[in-house]
């Protein structure tokens, strides 16, 4: 991984404008368990049946107890090594933007400010009736806006919604913006995830992939790494700090 790390560095030296995607890889690091998992924990059933649109409508003594279960989770993690090394390294001019699949907030709580959350977030509540936006820890506490009495719901999209429009536009002005691309713990398997790398090599960029199984586009890849995110951001940040290496 030495070798794969060093690579990393000169890539990075090179570029003007490096764009970064992260998936669930990126916050396992950090502690929390990724969706996968959580259909292990799940009371036995499918959790993309439990945080749909359709669940929110009509089967709600599932799908708030399974948000409750999540936002709870997210409140006790903190941004990694590799949150805060891209935020660094995007206060240092050369990360451009983050395009992330994550709902957890962790890029922003370490810095980073250029952020696409294609998913939303889970760290607001919206209600459904008024669309005001509340912190999601009040949906610890009731199910329903204290403005409205509308029903709460986590700001993130469910499954069965489709993505905002704004964000996908963000994240294909920077995927196409790069010459430079990283895909960090995604397994790149669903659209439109695999979509940017592919854009982001069309317009002539680079594309390094960490994961720490195979994806579906590491054939694509200059550089490929199956390892630890971490790990490698740390590794590849002390071979930029050695001048003229
Ligand atoms: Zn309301």
């Amino acid at each position: 991984m030495e070798r794969e790390c060093r690579l990393m560095a000169d890539m990075l030296r090179e570029s003007k404008s490096t764009v970064v995607f992260t998936g669930a890889g990126m916050s396992t690091e950090s502690g929390l368990p990724d969706f996968r998992s959580a259909q292990g924990l799940w009371r036995g059933h499918d959790p993309r049946r439990i945080a749909s649109i359709d669940a929110f409508h009509s089967n709600k003594e599932d799908f708030y107890p399974f948000y409750r279960q999540r936002i709870k989770s997210m409140l006790e993690v903190q941004p990694n090594p590799g949150h805060h090394l891209l935020a660094k390294w995007e206060r240092m001019g050369t990360v451009r933007g983050i395009i992330t699949q994550n709902v957890d907030r962790l890029h922003r709580a370490a810095g980073s400010l250029q952020v696409v959350e294609l998913h939303g977030n889970l760290h607001e509540s919206r209600c459904s009736r008024c669309g005001a936006v509340h912190s999601s820890k009040l949906m610890l506490e009731q199910e329903n806006c204290p403005l409205c009495e509308g029903y709460l719901r986590p700001a993130v999209v469910l499954f069965g919604e489709t993505l905002d429009e704004g964000n996908l536009d963000s994240a294909d002005a920077l995927s196409r913006a790069a010459d430079l691309f990283i895909v960090l713990g995604s397994s790149l398997e669903v659209s439109p995830a695999n979509w940017y790398p592919r854009q982001a090599k069309l317009g002539g960029a680079k594309l390094i992939i960490i994961n720490r199984d195979p994806t579906q586009l590491d054939h694509l890849a200059d550089l490929v790494i199956h390892g630890s995110i971490g790990e490698c951001l740390v590794r590849a940040d002390e071979f930029l700090a050695i001048p003229g290496n």
